[in-house]
């Protein structure tokens, strides 16, 4: 099972016959550190990554902002949505984690040991 991280260039790859957990748009928009504001610093292009899950029939699994203080997370080997409880950052990571989370149940994937 593969999660694809959404960018206009590269399409799913269908070709490898793994089953596609969805899709997770990732950078989208800036989320300012000082007043949680999500700046769209990128022109959106076409349909987006929601298009994207539509023509592909896979799940749309939520949106990641670029954050900062997942950066500094990140470096300092601290877990993010632990440190940064309750941030709009942290929210929108577990918001995707959830609906992953849903997308495996779903699957009735089983974890290899
Ligand atoms: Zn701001």
């Amino acid at each position: 099972m593969i999660l694809i991280p959404f960018t206009p260039f590269l399409p799913p790859h269908r070709k490898t016959n793994l089953p596609v957990l969805g899709i997770v748009e990732n950078m989208s928009g800036f989320l300012c550190p000082c007043c949680s504001h999500v700046a769209q610093i990128f022109a959106p292009s076409g349909d987006g990554p929601k298009g994207m899950a539509n023509r592909f029939n896979v799940p749309y699994l939520g949106s990641l902002p670029i954050d900062p203080q997942l950066l500094q997370s990140c470096e300092k080997g601290e877990p993010f949505v632990v440190k940064h409880a309750g941030t709009p950052g942290a929210k929108a990571f577990l918001a995707v984690v959830k609906e992953i989370r849903k997308g495996v149940e779903k699957e009735d994937y089983v974890e290899e040991t």
